[in-house]
């Protein structure tokens, strides 16, 4: 075993969360190691979101063709999987290149916490310890595997759903939540006869009936079976195919396909060989690590971001930890205000929401008032033939700060950003409304939207 000289902070896994806080960290001047037993870039940039919006783009691409040619399907599928591949590997590639060029220490291994100030790191039989006098934890989360359906053969999680060489002719999608939507709509565009098999009263439950409305006309004209309200039971896998046993509303049905891909949500990587009981750092019944607003844990100079923390697991969230974590290492003041975390469902039509929504605003009594407008007679959204669906801002009625939006329609990942910095900056609806926005563009809708709801604050008042 060989010891490494010590380094100021340690982060455990170069996902979104772990290589942005080795970044931020080094940038401050701080000697930084991190740790990944597996590819830099974490899930993220390999089965997360760099692949997923890479097929999902391609599959768009397909679709479209498709309208005009007779494509080759199969031809298409090994193009977008190359293509997918390709810019994988250079977000990867990218990854490794920020961090060395910033200066930290990248160790390979499987890294576990033996003490409060030292690391193990496995790797191909080889250990190594470090120690540290920081440590920003950034270890990730893995899909939840149902008992009755264990991935193999026939069964997938969203990391072979993305990887699959063939177009699969039928799909059943367990879990109607983001990425399940996300990835079995663009198997949809390929081809795929798609169900998708929902146990709450709607897909993507947590966004509101009206946004969620467009995007179900869509899955529907791209063939998607949507069944709500029914539970899993059992699934039988024989050599070419598998056949899912479900309830709903107490009678039993089956279906069969190709493949069975399970998606309903992601477990915490805290578990494992990470060590958290060596060093007495509790976990929370979901396996969450408790933090504060700098991302400290119950021990103080222990940090943990990411997809291991409460809140939404997404990269943009486990970035912004992790600049939070490495600036409280440094002596900063920084503190995560989580106001505005923008939510994005890379459907057909895009689905995205920042801060507060009309139903939160009703079930906490906040008051609030509601402006809208939609894509249909927007010049830019013709022009792309893409005039489905509206941008709804919340706002205080009193002052007009704008506290929240939502939007459904094309470009909705993009446009939600100004709705995040408004948030953040405590702007108005007057400041949106007056803001020049270029024309013809979809940002205009934001605008439409904004002085809405400033004419009904006028009407009030
Ligand atoms: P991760 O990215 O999970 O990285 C953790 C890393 O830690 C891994 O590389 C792991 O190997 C390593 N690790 C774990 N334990 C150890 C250990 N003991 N020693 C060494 N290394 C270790 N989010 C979005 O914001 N937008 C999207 O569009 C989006 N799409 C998604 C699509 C799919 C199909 C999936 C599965 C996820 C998607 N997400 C998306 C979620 C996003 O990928 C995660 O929220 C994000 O990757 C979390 O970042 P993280 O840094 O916390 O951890």
């Amino acid at each position: 075993m060989s010891k490494l000289e010590s380094v100021e902070t340690l982060v455990i896994g170069s996902g979104p969360g772990g290589y942005v806080a080795a970044l931020r960290s080094s940038q401050l001047g701080m000697k930084t190691a991190i740790v990944e037993r597996s590819q830099l870039g974490g899930v993220c940039t390999h089965v997360g979101c760099i692949p997923s919006k890479a097929l999902i783009a391609e599959s768009h691409r397909y679709d479209l063709f498709r309208s005009f040619n007779n494509i080759d399907a199969s031809g298409s599928f090994k193009n977008a999987q190359d293509f997918k591949r390709g810019i994988v590997n250079k977000q990867a590639g990218g990854v490794q290149y920020l961090l060395k060029m910033a200066g930290v220490s990248i160790l390979e291994g499987e890294a576990s916490l033996v003490d409060e100030h030292t690391v193990l790191i496995k790797q191909a039989g080889q250990e190594q310890t470090l120690s540290f006098k920081h440590a920003i934890l950034a270890t990730g989360s893995r899909p939840i595997e149902l008992q009755a359906f264990p991935v193999e053969g026939r069964i997938l999680s969203s990391t072979e759903a993305l990887s699959l060489q063939e177009i699969p002719t039928s799909l059943i999608v367990i879990g109607g939540g983001y990425i399940g939507i996300e990835l079995g709509q663009m198997y949809a565009k390929f081809g795929t006869k798609v169900t998708i098999l929902e146990g709450g009263e709607q897909v993507l439950p947590g966004f509101e009936a009206d946004l969620v409305a467009p995007v179900v006309r869509q899955l529907k004209a791209d063939g998607v079976h949507i069944i709500t309200g029914a539970t899993a039971g059992s699934a039988v896998q024989n050599a070419d195919t598998i056949t899912l046993h479900y309830s709903q509303n107490q009678e039993q049905y089956h279906v069969t396909a190709d493949y069975v891909l399970v998606t309903v949500g992601r477990k915490p990587n805290t578990d494992g060989k990470l060590g958290l009981e060596h060093i007495g750092l509790p976990v929370t019944s979901k396996g969450l690590i408790e933090t504060d607003e700098q991302c400290r844990t119950s021990i103080p100079h222990i940090f943990a971001i990411g997809d291991i923390t409460a809140g939404p697991a997404l990269a943009h969230k486990a970035s912004y930890e992790a600049k939070v974590a490495a600036e409280a290492i440094a002596g900063l003041t920084s503190k995560v205000d989580y106001k505005a975390i923008p939510l994005v469902v890379f459907s057909s039509p895009e689905l995205s929401s920042v801060g507060v929504s009309e139903t939160e605003a009703k079930a906490k009594s906040i008051p609030f008032v509601i402006g809208k407008a939609s894509f249909g007679i927007n010049g830019r959204a013709l022009a792309l033939r893409e005039t489905e669906g509206f941008i709804k801002i919340v706002a205080d009625p009193t002052s007009g700060i704008v506290i929240g939006a939502q939007i459904v329609g094309v470009e909705a990942s993009t446009l939600i950003s100004e709705l995040a910095l408004a948030i953040e900056m405590g702007a108005t609806v007057e400041d949106l409304a007056m803001t020049i926005h270029p024309h013809p563009t979809l940002g205009e809708v934001i605008m439409e939207a904004a002085d809405n709801a400033v004419r009904k604050m006028m009407i009030r008042k």
